[in-house]
């Protein structure tokens, strides 16, 4: 038993936790969670926990329906939103078969594994979430579609509004839960919010951003609205993205910065951007794995439709931020394309791999985009080299389909189980109906 796992088992007494959580996620990166009694939790340090992961989507084959939760001690957090009654906590889990061997579907296991692999080639992976999200009156709507919470906009401040109250509460249960924010603002459409988390290296950020998602669902479930993660619930007003800035470091040095280049970005942080752009494509099913991610990347207001990157370019799919001068030695780029559906342990590993990619084939970067893209011709996009990205879920499925990257850093079984779980989103969509339909075709002829 090592010091951390002593901690939370002395923690767990002396606060008097009456349940503790262990908290896993599937391949789509729904949250799961499994209810210990606090005296099952020093074997589950040891042992693990073991559950039927058969029913859990893209968890299993059939013949290894046995899996074992192993709780890491460093992610143990007491819940906030649980009351005095009955305080709980939770902790992520590792997923194992019985034998002690990974279970190859567990997503946190996929990022692991891929910064397991970024650490032999000497870096770590931080990353930084802008998470946009919508707070809508209601669960539920009528003809007229979802209502949001205000009328508000871009940093507007909403007197007496309810977005307002909502981000103090989730920012004051997010560092309760030593998830620390960096910047909290009303976003562009009406009721859309942003919250930003601080740096973090990228496992314990797909761990934070899983619980972002948890305590945003339980303060509006407080404050009686419903906050929704969906890429694009209005068609006019923009979507919701998850702009993730980040960074490698060699040792405690950036290994993006360096000193005089232009914008102080070294080497290594241009062919990382390389490698985001020439596979993303092929990463597009999963950092925007839905139908409607793509309402949102090919609805306009700022989400990226070409692949391209940029200095101060909010067109470009990947922007290189404004060098902030005195901040000597930090350098970090942002990618613009993720939405706030995407599940952050995926995501994470294949934009890290993409990124590996580049440095270890050293990519050429393209040109900087120094135009509004949006803006241009196809024939001009064309001249410039500028490809797109998907513009529907179908297509990015078919980009990775023939991915060696994706398949290699997925792996076997959650590589094949995402492309069918996609192509089956993508048949159902196709075979709908829409109002649209109706409304334009019914008596055309
Ligand atoms: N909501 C926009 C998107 O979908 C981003 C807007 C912004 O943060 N500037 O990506
Ligand atoms: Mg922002
Ligand atoms: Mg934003
Ligand atoms: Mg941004």
């Amino acid at each position: 038993m090592d010091k951390q796992m002593d901690f939370v088992l002395r923690t767990i007494e002396e606060r008097g936790v009456k349940f503790v959580r262990l908290w896993f996620t599937d391949v789509i990166g729904t949250l799961k969670s499994l209810a210990i009694a606090p005296a099952e939790v020093e074997g589950a340090f040891t042992e693990g926990i073991g559950f039927d992961g058969s029913v859990i989507e893209g968890l299993t084959r059939s013949h290894e329906s046995d899996l074992l939760a192993h709780p890491d001690p460093s992610t143990f957090q007491i819940l906030p939103w649980r009351g005095q009654i009955d305080p709980t906590a939770a902790m992520f889990c590792d997923i194992t078969t019985p034998d002690g061997q990974p279970a190859v579907a567990d997503p946190r296991n996929v990022l692991k594994r891929t910064l397991a692999k970024a650490a032999e080639a000497g870096f770590s992976y931080y990353t930084h979430p802008e998470i946009e999200f919508y707070l809508l009156k209601s669960r539920t709507f009528g003809t007229e579609g979802p209502e949001p919470v205000d009328r508000a906009g871009y940093f507007d401040n909403v007197p007496g509004g309810t977005a307002h109250d909502f981000r103090r509460s989730s920012v004051r249960m997010l560092e309760d839960l030593g998830i620390s924010v960096e910047y909290s603002h009303h976003e562009g459409g009406p009721g859309q919010n942003e919250i930003d988390l601080r740096y973090a290296d990228a496992l314990a950020m797909a761990d934070n951003i899983m619980t972002f998602r948890t305590v945003v669902k339980e303060v509006a479930i407080e404050q009686g609205v419903h906050a929704t993660f969906m890429p694009k619930p209005f068609a006019e007003h923009p979507g919701s993205g998850m702009h993730t800035h980040m960074s490698l470091f060699e040792g405690d040095v950036n290994a993006f910065y360096e000193e005089g280049a232009e914008y102080q970005l070294s080497r290594v942080g241009r062919q990382f951007i390389a490698g985001l752009l020439t596979h993303a494509r092929e990463i597009s099913a999963v950092t925007n794995q839905f139908v409607n991610s793509y309402k949102r990347l090919w609805g306009g207001d700022e989400a990226p439709s070409y692949i391209t990157w940029g200095h101060n370019n909010r067109s470009a799919l990947v922007r290189v931020p404004r060098y902030k001068p005195g901040k000597s030695g930090s350098a970090r780029i942002e990618h613009r394309g993720i939405d706030s559906a995407a599940n952050p342990y995926l995501a994470y590993a294949l934009m890290l791999a993409a990124g590996l990619k580049g440095i270890e084939e050293e990519y050429e970067l393209p040109a900087e985009a120094e135009e509004n893209v949006w803006a241009l011709s196809d024939a001009e996009r064309r001249a410039l080299g500028y490809q797109a990205l998907p513009q529907t879920l179908d297509e990015a499925v078919a980009a990775m389909e023939d991915s060696e990257l994706v398949a290699e850093t997925l792996g076997e079984q959650v590589f094949s189980y995402v492309l069918l779980n996609k192509r089956r989103e993508f048949e159902q969509y196709r075979s709908q109906i829409t109002p649209f339909e109706l409304r334009t075709q019914l008596d055309i002829i």
